[in-house]
Order: C-alpha cells, then structure tokens, then sequence
C-alpha cells in the first residue's frame, strides 16, 4: 500500500478528528512530520474515553501508530499520556517492546495538558509559534479515537459509523459506550439508566470546553466526547448559560485587572502574545474597535476556559475572545499573528492547574469518573439522524433519498467536489425515513 493508497482508505472512510473540531484525517496525515504524537492526555475532566481505548485496545492503537509513522516517513511516533492513567501504560508499553521507533511520554495531570500545543512542548520541548500548527515544529497530534478509526479505515476498510463517549455526572449509570452515530441524547440518557435529577441539562464535551445543550433529541456526532448530565443550576450549566453582555457590564466594573488569567494561561506561559486581562480592559472600555491590532491576540486563545477558573471575579475572558474572533475576522488575525514569540515563561512548569483543584473548583467532585466503565451499549436506536456537517469544511451532500434501503456503513452522503470535508455513511442498517438540508434520518426495519 503506497501513501495515495493509505489516504484513499482513510479520506473514504470519513475519518475526522474525534475529539476536536472534526478535522478530516486524510488531509492532515497529507503531510510530513519528524514526530508523530498520540495525543492521549485527555485533561477534560470526568471523560475517559482516550484512556480506557489505550488500554483495551493497545495492541491495534500501536499497529496504527506504526503504520502512521511508516506511511508518513516519520522518523518516530510517541504515545503521550498521563501518568495517572497506569492501565493504559502498561498495555501500550508491552505492544511496543519490539517497535524501536516508538516510544511512551508520560504527562503531569494539570489542565489544559490536551492543547496540541501545550503537548508539543510538554513532548518535544518545542514551542509552536503563534497561530501556526504543530507541523511547523515537525510534529503530527492525533488523537487516539481518531487513530483507532484509521486502523478500522485501513485494516477493515470500515468505515466510521460509531462514537465512544463517556455519559456521567447525574446519571445512574456513568459509563463508557460506544454509541451508533445519530443517536439522540435521550437515547443514551436512557442507556445510562435516566438523569438521577430533575430538569437536567446536558454538557457536550468536557465541563470547560463542551457545550451546554438543552434540546435531547439532538444527535451524536463524531466529535461527541461526552455527555454530562449536571442539575440546571449547577455552577459548570449556569457559567455556560451566561449572557456575554451582561458578564461584560459586570467586567467594567468588577474587573480588577489582577492579570491572574494572564499569568495562568497556557498560551501566555508557552511565549504567546494573550494577554486576556488587557483584552478585558479594552473590552470594557469599547476600544477593541480602536485597537484591534491589539485586540488581533484573541486569535491566539485556544478557548481552554482556565482563564474563567483563575479569575478571581468569577469573569469569562474566554467568551470574550470567542466573540472578538468572530467581529474582528480572518484579515486581522493574518495581521496580528505575524508577531514574535516572547521566550516560554520560566516559572510555566510551576503554574500547570491540577486536573483535582479543577475538579472541586468547578463542583464535580461528587461526580466520581472511576464509576464510569467501559460498557456495551445496552439497545440500538430505532432510528438516527445523522447530521451532514459533521466535521471541518463543507457540508456533505446526500447520496440518498427517503425509502432508499442501506446497511450499516453504506455511503450515504459524500463532500462536494474540491470542497474540505467527509462523506458520512449508514450508522444503522434499514431504510432512509427523511433527508432534509441538515441530515438524513433512517428507520431501522
Ligand atoms: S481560554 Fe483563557 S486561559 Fe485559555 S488560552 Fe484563551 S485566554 Fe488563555
Ligand atoms: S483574572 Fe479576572 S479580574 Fe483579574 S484581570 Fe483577569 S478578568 Fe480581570
């Protein structure tokens, strides 16, 4: 198999990043890096989707990381994850005993150690320069779903049509399931034996970067991490249900310009120009417009949210850079990221923010992720409704109409020509119900 031949495999079978904003797979492994990472850090707490894959499936994540390595040409691969997560290290470290390529990087358990960029450093010691990728310091991320997903592509030709997330916080049962794509929340709310609160919400992702979802018919995707079901006042669901204009009148006034959000931030300790308490202060005083190639640094936050956890007012600078990025647009993050690095912070090995402080600050303590074990799913769903952007780029296009018969894994909707993006295919065998401009939906029969 030549690398045309491997990326075919890959691009075919719709593999995307599955842990982030679904990058398609076959166009960054278009590419040559020194170092291949397998980004196994995991730092969102509660999820364990990364470290309980590694472990049951060490032999196969190994074989797609060589693989990987050997198609890209890279000079080697490196398995990243935390110390803490021992049964993974220890199934990976026997899989790799006779692969002298590879190698195990063990990680400190502080938050956001998951940032590609913050895991270049922490890996190869290398600093990603400002508002480039990991590739400009010749390193590959991928995540360890996303590389189990390349080995399905290319030693099963199957393609992606299931998700491992973990269900926890107020639920019965918190597990790990490995999900149809298109399944809706309640289904899986109910898989996990029922919210154990009334009126829940439901936080997709991680506490600090998912997000806050209300509508439980809404369908798994592949960059679904996990789900968690927290009462609707819980301090994690009011923070995301927050008006940004009323955080920032309460900014004006209450922000004290302590720069603890700065002098915690992982962007800021690796040398980059965010600074997120003088953002806060142009922002409360309207003069982002006047000086917006100041205010160009917002596209330098990779929305981690510590900057939230670390302010002693309880503010949201990170919500204000999602805004800005949005009103200040592509030309001025061109501009501003031209900028030099400063030097890596010498005191950032002290400043890391320990994944338990993080815990019983954002008030999941009660929520134990030692309960949530790796478990089959329970009852397939009826039916799914699977959306047709789920990923980075254009929306794919369907390929089927309602009443056409498909079995799992059947091509149901493919990108358009030339566009970024990945074909979708059948999560479920039996026949397609509606197909709308968002998603197709199939009845099992
Ligand atoms: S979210 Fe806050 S802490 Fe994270 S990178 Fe952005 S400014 Fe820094
Ligand atoms: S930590 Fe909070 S109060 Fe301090 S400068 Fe940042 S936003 Fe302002």
């Amino acid at each position: 198999m030549n690398k045309d031949q491997f990326l075919a495999k890959v691009r075919a079978a719709g593999v995307v990043g599955a842990g982030g904003a679904g990058f398609p797979t076959a166009l960054k492994l278009a590419s040559s890096p020194q170092y291949v990472l397998v980004n196994g850090a995991e730092c969102e707490p509660l999820l364990k989707v990364d470290q309980q894959l590694a472990e049951l499936r060490a032999n196969e994540l190994v074989r797609a990381l060589s693989t990987v390595v050997a198609q890209l040409g890279a000079q080697g691969g490196v398995l990243a994850f935390k110390e803490k997560y021992q049964g993974a290290l220890s199934a990976l470290s026997r899989e790799i005993k006779d692969q002298p390529n590879l190698s195990i990087k063990t990680l400190g358990n502080s938050y956001p150690m998951g940032d590609e960029q913050v895991l270049v450093y922490e890996v190869l010691g290398r600093v990603v320069p400002e508002g480039a990728l990991p590739l400009a310091q010749g390193a590959l991320v991928i995540n360890v779903e996303t590389l189990l997903n390349v080995f399905e592509a290319v030693y099963r030709e199957a393609p992606v049509t299931h998700k491992y997330l973990t269900i926890t916080g107020a639920v019965k049962k918190a597990a790990t399931y490995r999900v149809p794509l298109g399944t809706s929340i309640a289904h899986v709310l109910e898989a996990a034996g029922q919210a154990t609160v009334p009126d829940p919400v439901v936080i997709t992702g991680g506490p600090m970067m998912g997000k806050l979802e209300t509508d439980f018919s809404s369908p798994i995707t592949k960059t679904t991490k996990g789900l968690i079901v927290l009462p609707k006042d819980h301090p994690v669901a009011l923070a995301k249900s927050r008006d940004l204009a009323q955080m920032m009148r309460i900014a004006k006034t209450s922000c004290c310009h302590c720069a603890y959000c700065t002098e915690l931030c992982p962007r800021f300790l690796l040398g980059h120009n965010l600074n997120p308490d003088k953002i806060m202060r142009l922002a409360s005083y309207g003069q982002t417009g006047e000086n917006f190639q100041r205010a160009g640094q917002v596209f330098l936050c990779c929305e981690c949210g510590l900057c939230e956890q670390t302010c002693v007012m309880g503010l949201q600078p990170w919500r204000l850079n999602h805004e800005l990025k949005g009103q200040l647009g592509p030309e001025v993050a061109k501009a501003f990221i031209k900028a030099p690095n400063s030097a890596v912070h010498r005191f950032r090995q002290l400043r890391g923010y320990p994944i338990p402080k993080l815990i019983q600050k954002l008030s999941l303590a009660r929520f134990d992720p030692l309960k949530s074990k790796f478990e089959s799913y329970p009852s397939q769903p009826n039916s799914v409704r699977l959306l047709l952007k789920q990923h980075l780029g254009a929306p794919s296009r369907p390929t089927v109409k309602p009443g056409d018969q498909v079995s799992l894994g059947t091509l149901i909707a493919s990108p358009p020509p030339q566009a970024t993006g990945a074909p979708i295919h059948a999560s479920l065998s039996g026949h397609v119900s509606s197909v709308d401009s968002v998603s197709i939906t199939i009845q099992a029969d």
